[in-house]
């Protein structure tokens, strides 16, 4: 029985206590914690919990994790005063009334379980889950608890025998590679704990082996990396009655250090990885392409397991030719002796500083750069690429070439959210952009042009350059003969339209509010309902990427609502457009009556104007708002009460807010009008299929 509403957990800064903390919170408890080992950041980053290393008088129960010392001064006053648990033995308690669905095996773990969570919150099905790692950008928290979920998914830990205490209404094993060795003395006794839970089990087993089980087994069919993603899908179709698409697994958000790709170019790609068991590292290394050049940075993890499997860990690793060996993470073990020498046993393996930054990038052949471990190899990793993206600064300032890396993004776009671009440059000149073309072609990197970054929606990080055609050479717009004007790409709308009221040229007043930039409008053929800025155009000039111009007369260019096909690859320098014979005082006069009409019908705020196209149903926000969905929030991020296709960011929304906000709107139209919304609005480096 828990006592109280208080608890402190000890050892609370590591990844299964943090996530026990969270659900307890939803589920209405106070937290209090205390980790010797937690750095302020992290424990910034968990502020659910009350940090403190005194257990307050209130707090009756007590929860520590299995890396805490017997002797702990903490534990040992805790000991006294309250009922104390290990962590396993508590969730056990905690979950016993639950209808659970333990996800476990000596691998892979995390990363089914937290398949399953993307699964059931892309459905927009409730859940609760206790997840033991942190979702990449955290797209969605590491626990939840809903009271209106059915199920509670729980990743369930084996390495210090609470598995014991489950018995699951469903149990998933993944794989029954032994390990822990301290624990369970042989791969039979590792094997047969999997065997009782199975016996536990009330409903259903789903493994890849023949276990017995009370319930019902269900067999999927999958080894090595695939296997999370197979197994999770099996689970979920029996546990919903879903069958999932492609779409569910390919906008899986990824979990932090699983296989996490930190830097992905046109042919360079860098992967942290926690593997860290000798089956994890063969199904890793297995999951390269053949012809790729492969670099494995390795840092083994706990004395006692490199012990144990030296001779699988030195058959896996010794044909690998580019490996660089880091230090064993010795974890909480402290009375194990290594017995044998990995730098002996692989004399090809260099140290982490042996690890080229120069010349990865410019290679021709696919290559990978992958640190393994479940240490601090992460921390490592991350520091290795800064120095890359150092020697691209400096590659780029040996060529007279000017750019930033690293470049946060949120200021380009008037959402005010995105995270950063590997590069970002802006060219003064055509020659300039040219000379950044070229570069992005010796180092294998894409580009993508902005512009006033009015439509376009910013994701966590672009691994390409981005251009932005606002040095004083792109802003310029001047009047030709007969009604005509030269507008250069980086020219915003608004400057162009006052130089045509002032020459008393009209039919452009549509054009009037709509923010941005003149390449940003023809990319989008801006407009209004269905007149559209290439209606006024004569002729387009535009690069292509490898720095060639052309002019694209109008009736070359294909294009329709809100879209332009033939531009779609093509960088705009500027553009001839033709407007009638009016008055300053009547152009004025309309683009007071749109200006007001903007003024009374759309918020003001961070926002992109409409995020969805209309439909054939016709104004996509008079839709959402007969579907009741002004005001709706995820995270920081809103749809405006006064203009229902509007989404607005509060201040401090982020990228997943936007897509998870996105994704909800399609799905409720979706089943209400049966129609799948396209999105107005740029992904800037993907496509919106991709993610959505
Ligand atoms: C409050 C508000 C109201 C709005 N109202 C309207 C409206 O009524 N009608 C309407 O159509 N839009 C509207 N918009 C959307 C937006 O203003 C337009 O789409 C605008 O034309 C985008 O221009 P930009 O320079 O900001 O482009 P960005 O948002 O920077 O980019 C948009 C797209 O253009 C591409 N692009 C940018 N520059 C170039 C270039 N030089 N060459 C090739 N491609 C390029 C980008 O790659 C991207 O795909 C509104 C936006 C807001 C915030």
């Amino acid at each position: 029985m828990i006592l109280g509403k208080t608890i402190f957990l000890l050892g609370a800064g590591g990844m299964g206590m943090a996530a026990l903390a969270r659900y307890l919170s939803h589920r209405g408890y106070v937290i209090f914690g205390w980790d010797d080992f937690a750095t302020e950041e992290r424990k910034q980053q968990l502020s659910y919990i009350d940090w403190t290393p005194k257990i307050p008088e209130s707090c009756k129960t007590v929860i520590y994790t299995s890396a805490i010392d017997a002797d702990h001064p903490l534990l040992l006053s805790a000991q006294k005063q309250c009922k104390c648990y290990l962590r396993g033995q508590f969730l056990a308690q905690l979950l016993a009334n639950k209808k659970v669905c333990a996800i476990c095996g000596s691998h892979g773990k995390s990363t089914t379980t937290a398949y399953l969570v993307h699964f059931f919150k892309y459905h927009n099905i409730p859940i609760s889950y206790i997840l033991g790692a942190e979702f990449q950008n955290d797209f969605y928290t590491n626990a939840s608890f809903d009271v209106g979920a059915q199920w509670t998914l729980l990743e369930l830990d084996e390495s210090d025998g609470t598995m014991e205490l489950f018995s699951p209404e469903a149990t998933v094993i993944l794989n029954t590679d032994w390990d822990h060795p301290t624990h369970y003395p042989n791969a039979e006794a590792y094997q047969a704990a999997f065997e009782r839970l199975c016996t536990r089990t009330r409903r259903w087993v789903f493994s890849e082996q023949p276990f017995k089980t009370q319930g019902q087994l269900q067999t999927f069919d999958a080894r090595g990396l695939a296997q999370d993603k197979i197994a999770a899908e099996c689970v979920f179709k029996t546990l919903t009655g879903i069958e999932t698409e492609t779409k569910d697994a390919s906008t899986f958000p990824g979990i932090k250090r699983r296989h996490e790709i930190l830097l992905q170019t046109q042919r360079l790609t860098v992967i942290s990885d926690y593997a860290h068991h000798p089956e994890e590292l063969r199904a890793l290394l297995n999951s390269f392409p053949q012809n790729a050049t492969l670099h494995v940075v390795f840092e083994p993890h706990r004395i006692s397991r490199l012990n144990q499997f030296f001779p699988t860990f030195v058959s896996i690793l010794k044909d690998v030719k580019n490996l660089y060996l880091c230090p064993i993470y010795q974890a909480f073990e402290k009375d194990q002796t290594l017995t044998r020498s990995l730098e002996t046993a692989l004399p090809q393996a260099k140290t982490l500083s042996d690890l080229p930054c120069d010349g990865l990038l410019t290679q021709n052949t696919p290559t990978y750069v992958v640190f393994v471990g479940a240490g601090n190899v992460d921390k490592q990793a991350r520091q290795w690429l800064q120095n890359l993206k150092q020697q691209i600064q400096q590659y780029a300032q040996e060529n007279f070439i000017s750019l930033t890396v690293d470049q946060p993004l949120k200021q380009h776009s008037l959402l005010g959210i995105g995270g950063t671009a590997l590069a970002y440059a802006q060219p003064n000149t055509p020659e300039s952009l040219q000379k950044l073309l070229k570069f992005c072609e010796t180092l294998h990197l894409e580009s993508y042009i902005i512009g006033g970054g009015s439509n376009i929606v910013i994701p966590e990080r672009y691994d390409g350059l981005v251009l932005q055609l606002n040095a004083p050479y792109w802003e310029t717009c001047n009047k030709l003969a007969k009604g005509t004007f030269e507008v250069r790409a980086g020219c915003f709308l608004k400057n162009f339209l006052d130089l045509a009221e002032k020459e008393g040229i009209g039919g452009f007043e549509f054009l009037d509010g709509i923010p941005g930039t003149l390449g940003g409008a023809l990319a989008m053929n801006a407009g209004i309902h269905n007149l559209g800025i290439l209606d006024k155009v004569q002729y387009v000039t535009i690069m292509d990427r490898c720095g060639n111009k052309r002019e694209l007369q109008q009736n070359e260019i294909q294009y329709g609502y809100r879209t332009c096909e033939s531009l779609k690859d093509y960088i705009v320098l500027s553009a001839v457009l033709k407007g009638e014979p009016s008055t300053p005082e009547l152009v004025q006069n309309k683009r007071k009556a749109l200006h007001n009409r903007r003024l009374n019908t759309q918020p003001q705020g961070k926002s992109l104007g409409c995020f969805f196209k209309n439909t054939d149903l016709g104004s996509t926000g008079k839709l959402l708002d007969q579907l009741g969905l002004k005001g709706t929030s995820f995270g920081n991020v809103f749809i405006s009460p006064i203009h229902a296709n509007f989404i607005l960011n509060k201040g401090h929304g982020t990228f997943p807010d936007v897509l998870k906000l996105m994704r909800y709107i399609r799905h409720k139209v979706n089943e209400e009008v049966n129609i799948l919304l396209e999105p107005e609005v740029r992904l800037l480096g993907k496509k919106w299929e991709e993610v959505l």
